[in-house]
């Protein structure tokens, strides 16, 4: 007889349906020999087809693998952190990538009316306290909505910071699984694929932005510097903590 669980949101799952860590042995060696998009047919289909949620910004490079997505299954969610302090120019984007792509399920996520006035009553926490601004409108509601998936993907690249430089096709964070296609791409590569498709650009990569936050934490970026030196300039922060760390076996 299988045991059940139950899920928030969908009811009582099989255990069959729940994600197993023991799975990411399995996962990880069959994504390593696989280009992006078959590390996302991997994540989409299978035992997690219905089960994965797409994470992005729709900021300056995320066109490339929603593309990818559109292309395999244009109905997986979406989860986008709508943190009430981003730039016009992104809300703007998303709402054409979304169009263009024929994504169906773009899901904005932000905290509640209750929260925010509390912890953040007049929208300055952003220059006294960077983490837990970011906590509040991007970490927390990420978490909830994240607790009916058994696997998330997102479109972090090695090359990005230091941090991700170890980065695995498959880790396992917080419960379930996290595939990363775009993991071992370069800049250029992200360039030529999006040159390839005709995929629109964020508007505010030609003004200077080659990576797009929220509002008051972006700045342009000046000629020779990295190309996220404009996000939390001046701070010792260079991750909101969405992505932050795995939950062990070094990946
Ligand atoms: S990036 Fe800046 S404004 Fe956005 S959530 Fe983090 S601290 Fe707040």
């Amino acid at each position: 007889m299988s045991a059940t669980v139950i899920d928030a949101c969908q009811g009582l799952l099989p255990r069959e349906k729940v994600p197993a860590r023991a799975g990411l042995t399995d996962l990880l060696a069959k994504a390593s020999s696989r280009d992006a998009y078959g590390v996302l047919e991997l994540a989409l289909g299978g035992e997690l087809s219905g089960r994965t949620a797409v994470v992005s910004s729709f900021g300056a490079e995320s066109a490339v693998l929603l593309h990818m997505v559109a292309a395999i299954d244009p109905t997986t969610p979406i989860l986008f952190l709508n943190t009430g302090k981003l730039f016009g120019e992104t809300l703007r984007y998303r709402d054409r990538l979304q169009q263009e792509l024929g994504l169906c399920d773009v899901r904005s996520l932000s905290p509640g009316l209750d929260t925010r006035q509390t912890l953040d009553a007049d929208g300055s926490l952003w220059a006294r306290d960077a983490d837990a601004c970011c906590g509040l409108r991007k970490v927390a509601p990420l978490a909830a909505a994240l607790k009916p998936f058994a696997a998330q993907i997102t479109g972090r690249k090695r090359f990005q910071t230091n941090a991700r430089a170890g980065m695995q096709p498959v880790e396992w964070h917080e419960g379930r699984f996290r595939f990363n296609p775009l993991w071992q791409w370069r800049e250029d590569e992200l360039v030529a694929y999006a040159a390839a498709h005709r995929l629109p650009a964020h508007p505010l990569v030609a003004d200077g932005y080659p990576s797009i936050g929220c509002q008051p934490c972006t700045r342009r970026v000046g000629k020779g510097e990295n190309y996220r030196a404009g996000r939390w300039a001046g701070l010792d922060k260079d991750e909101c903590g969405i992505h932050v760390g795995t939950d062990g076996d070094g990946i």
